[in-house]
């Protein structure tokens, strides 16, 4: 049985020994040896999928990590490049990415007008395709680099967000993604007057119903909602409005689906899937300014299965818990401790649990949830080992 479960190798922020063996760096170094890249074929293409971040947000994945995967990936022989959608690539130097400090150029997965893509069907509540970055479908091998952190509309975004929503065009993103909820009813126009739409427009703390009188058309934005239930108790009574689970859990089911067209193009030998536990913040690092960090670092993941390394991330999230003091004035969290959540279900609602997605992608079949977590370089096995006498340099090295 212990056979079966997935690897997913873990390096702590957390130090036990005052030496280079025992660092942060030590660790994701070990962790790449771990998840042996010599599966991947001298000259393969390898897409290196991040998020580069956007606008006034610096809190992605440190280039000097990122250095550090780009030259173990070389080393097999391969070819190795960064990619993200083209907006971000093209900003990406705000944060430091060039291909000079990373090692490898920089390429936007579907074109410089987001148009080289290839659609993918999917047949998912009225949606027919999606179209798929065109650089990513004809990669060799993928090492999926995410910067896990929180996400208004599911929770959580890690290794499986970055490859759903972050390999797919402009147009797929926002208008099919984003509306899935659009296809599941949730107001019925017919026992709704105008007068009660409004106590309803008014009945939202965060200002996210809308209604539009010479059309008779209310609309939710099921984005942003923290599911607090106050337009429910006002539409007591009437009964024209519904806010349920199947609203938010359509959007992940559809990322499961996203993600496996992705994959279905990459040898499963040749999927590579690390995240970056740190600067774990509310919202995607596509909001445009940087947030407090509301969970304290824990550390770098690294498996072969991205259902495995989801459940791990979300798992040490979960022990870690919310750094209370962090989070900003603009939730409304819930931190009742009876209350059994998640951190990203306190900060984003009970219904946007993250583990949704997790369950999808295992009953497609891209990985397990059942995983086996070891720990490299741990704090304890690390304190006693002898540290080498530190060397003050005297003249530059340059080493
Ligand atoms: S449940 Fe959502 S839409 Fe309704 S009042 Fe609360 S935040 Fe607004």
């Amino acid at each position: 049985m212990s056979s079966q479960r997935a690897k997913v190798y873990f390096g702590s922020v957390k130090q036990g020994n005052r030496a280079k063996f025992a660092s942060f760096a030590a660790k994701v170094d070990e962790i790449v040896k771990k998840l042996d890249l010599s599966t991947i074929q001298k000259k393969d293409k390898v897409a290196i999928k991040m998020h580069l971040g956007y606008e006034d947000n610096y809190q992605t994945i440190p280039v000097f990590f990122v250095r550090r995967v780009v030259e173990a990936v070389k080393k097999t022989g391969a070819f190795p490049f960064i990619t993200d959608n083209p907006t971000s690539v093209y900003n990406a130097v705000n944060r430091g990415y060039t291909s000079e400090t990373c090692g490898c150029p920089l390429i936007p997965f579907d074109g410089v007008k987001d148009k080289y893509l290839y659609k993918v069907n999917i047949d998912f509540k009225g949606v027919e395709f999606l179209e798929m970055g065109g650089v990513l479908h004809d990669s060799d091998a993928l090492i999926d680099l995410s910067h896990a952190k929180g996400h208004n509309t599911c929770g959580y975004g890690g290794a499986i967000k970055n490859l759903a929503i972050g390999a797919f065009s402009a147009q797929s993103r926002w208008n099919k993604y984003h509306t899935i909820w659009q296809s599941i009813p949730y107001w019925n126009p017919d026992k709704c007057t105008p007068e009660h739409a409004k106590k309803l427009v008014e009945s939202c703390p965060e200002h996210l119903i809308t209604y539009k009188n010479d059309e008779h058309r209310l609309n939710v934005e099921f984005d942003m909602c923290n599911q607090c239930m106050k337009c429910i108790e006002v539409d007591k009574g009437a009964g024209c409005l519904e806010i349920k689970q199947e609203h938010f859990s359509a959007f992940q089911e559809m990322m499961a689906i996203g993600t496996s067209k992705v994959l279905e193009n990459i040898p499963k030998e040749k999927r590579f899937f690390i995240n970056f536990a740190i600067e774990i913040i509310p919202y995607c690092d596509c909001w445009p300014f940087a947030q407090p960090c509301i969970v304290n670092d824990i550390g770098v993941l690294g498996s072969r299965d991205i259902v495995a390394i989801e459940k791990a991330t979300l798992d040490l999230i979960a022990k870690e818990g919310l750094n209370e003091s962090m989070i900003p004035l603009y939730f409304r969290p819930n931190l009742d401790r009876k209350v059994n959540l998640h951190p990203f279900q306190r900060i984003h609602g009970p219904m946007k649990n993250p583990y949704i997605v997790v369950d999808y992608a295992e009953k497609l079949g891209l990985g397990t949830k059942d995983y086996e977590l070891v720990e490299v370089l741990s704090p304890a096995s690390t304190v006693s080992m002898k540290a080498p006498t530190h060397v003050t340099e005297i003249e530059p090295t340059f080493f």
